[in-house]
């Protein structure tokens, strides 16, 4: 019953109402208690009595009768506390001290853990002070809530444990957020002195957000210098990406202190710039040992003739012949200018490692120019060795340097020839290769051969094969030629064996070729 007794003419209509309420009260799903001004239960929904009803707790009529206030006074269950509040907040809503009271606690059953809000509100009913109880199941908001709350702990657990910073900003690069590694590296005391803070603030160098964030966004990161809260600055490592959160635009900026890895960074390119001081070091070293050796072997040969030439000359004088004295000058006159070849060699191998050599190329008629080459060989050589000149083509022209290519072909021929016993076939063959449209020149021997050993570095500065120790050489025309070759956008290379012979193989660039 929600109505005292009445007037005999409000009766009717005041039933309707009442059962009005009633069926509007068993529509809900919150457990309803109706308390009259007193505090006892005067009318309960449906809701009510069926969780009283599954959870025996039918207490006679579901309480109705009963004082509520009473009930909630001597509570001894688990949530007693709770109960003794409700009580407190149904007197207050009940003297008018506040116009509802609210309060959210748990209610587990022996199988299930639940919460409830309980929501405690006033109403006047025909100048009667009603009051209702509604009693709401929220198990499930909460469950959801507590999983929320977990998911937000575990995730700041996270974010804390990490050694990176990890900040988020709203769109105008302000921090909205910052984890724990934001503070100590930066060196501030609380999330305080940072929330807020625009992310520029912690950069030496302000990012130009004339376009936005976005534009900072990428794969790669930047890496520039942070500034701490005492001003002290370290480099860092900055990444953005951009952030949908309820349909907000935000950033999450990573920031990686990169103080000990540019200190290993700089470490690692010491390192390595000792060990290429190292390395050359000794290469120099080894140059230096093969630069002595071989001024010890090619210098004495021709300092020992001049000098022999020049005793003779000034000791024996009065009893040499003409002819005798002249052929002294003659050979005083030969080594010094194989002295000058060397010294010259030496210098353009260190003048075109220092400087580059001076390339002159000229529009040139290979053939022909190979050809006086060769025969120039020929005419000296033709006592000791068959020189043979192989060409079907007609024309070939190319933009050589031609002094320094004849550096190149002396060289190939002149080794050929050194490295050949007597008698034996040297062959300097020109083609074009089809493809590449290249001249390939050959120079193939048939003499002492490379040993497998030496193949490598033989292109290295003072570097002579282990069987050719026995011939005059300084080790030093494969490099020059190897310098010329390149420089004209060519290259050099070799097959040899052993005993068997070698040929070597330039490889020029050319202008045309006819057939
Ligand atoms: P070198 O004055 O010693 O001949 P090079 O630089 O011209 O200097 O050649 C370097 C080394 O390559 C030679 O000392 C020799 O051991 C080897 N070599 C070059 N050409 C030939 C060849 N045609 N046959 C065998 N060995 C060769």
């Amino acid at each position: 019953m929600l109505l005292p007794n009445d007037p005999q003419q409000a009766q009717i209509g005041q039933e309707i109402a009442e059962e009005f309420v009633q069926a509007a009260l068993d529509a809900l799903s919150a457990h309803i208690a109706i308390l009259d001004e007193t505090g006892t239960i005067i009318a309960v929904n449906a809701a009510w009595r069926e969780f009283a009803d599954q959870n025996n707790f039918t207490n006679g009529n579901y309480g109705i009768g009963l004082n509520y206030l009473a009930v909630c006074d001597t509570s001894s269950s688990l949530n007693s506390p709770d109960a003794r509040l409700v009580g407190k907040g149904i007197r207050e809503v009940m003297a008018g001290i506040r116009d509802e009271y609210i309060l959210e606690y748990p209610c587990h059953g022996p199988y299930e853990r639940r919460w409830f809000v309980v929501r405690v509100s006033r109403f006047d009913w025909y100048d009667q002070q009603r009051i209702i109880v509604a009693h709401q199941n929220v198990t499930e908001l909460k469950r959801i809530q507590l999983q929320l709350e977990e998911s937000n702990q575990r995730l700041e657990a996270i974010l804390n444990a990490v050694s990176n910073i990890i900040i988020t900003l709203d769109t105008n690069g302000t921090i909205v957020t910052a984890n724990r590694a934001m503070m100590s590296i930066f060196g501030y005391e609380s999330e305080d002195e940072v929330l807020g803070k625009p992310l520029n603030a912690l950069l030496v160098e302000p990012l130009d957000l004339g376009k936005g964030l976005l534009a900072f966004c990428d794969d790669h990161g930047h890496e520039l210098i942070g500034m701490r809260s005492d001003g002290s600055t370290f480099p860092i490592h900055l990444t953005l990406n951009k952030l949908e959160l309820n349909r907000e635009r935000y950033y999450t900026c990573i920031i990686q202190d990169f103080t000990y890895r540019k200190q290993v960074e700089a470490e690692i390119i010491e390192r390595e710039r000792v060990q290429v001081a190292l390395e050359k070091e000794r290469e120099l070293r080894v140059l230096k040992n093969r630069f002595l050796s071989m001024m010890g072997h090619e210098l004495n040969t021709p300092l020992a003739s001049i000098q022999l030439s020049y005793d003779m000359m000034k000791k024996y004088e009065h009893l040499s012949t003409e002819e005798e004295k002249e052929q002294a000058l003659d050979n005083i006159q030969q080594q010094v200018g194989h002295l000058q070849e060397m010294i010259h060699d030496v210098m353009t191998l260190s003048r075109s490692e220092a400087e580059g050599l001076r390339f002159e190329p000229e529009d040139t008629d290979l053939i022909t120019y190979c050809r006086n080459v060769v025969e120039e060989f020929q005419f000296t050589y033709h006592k000791t060795h068959q020189i043979e000149f192989c060409c079907d083509l007609r024309d070939i022209r190319a933009m050589l340097d031609r002094r320094m290519l004849r550096r190149v072909f002396t060289n190939l021929l002149s080794n050929a020839i050194k490295y050949s016993p007597e008698g034996g076939l040297v062959q300097f063959c020109i083609e074009v290769d089809d493809e590449t449209q290249q001249a390939l020149i050959r120079v193939i021997d048939s003499g002492i051969g490379i040993p497998q050993e030496d193949q490598k570095r033989l292109f290295e500065p003072f570097h002579r094969a282990g069987n050719a120790n026995k011939l005059p050489g300084t080790g030093l025309g494969l490099p020059i030629a190897k310098q010329i070759v390149e420089l004209h956008g060519g290259s050099i290379a070799f097959e040899s064996k052993e005993s068997e012979g070698s040929t070597f193989t330039l490889t020029l660039p050319i202008l045309s070729s006819r057939s």
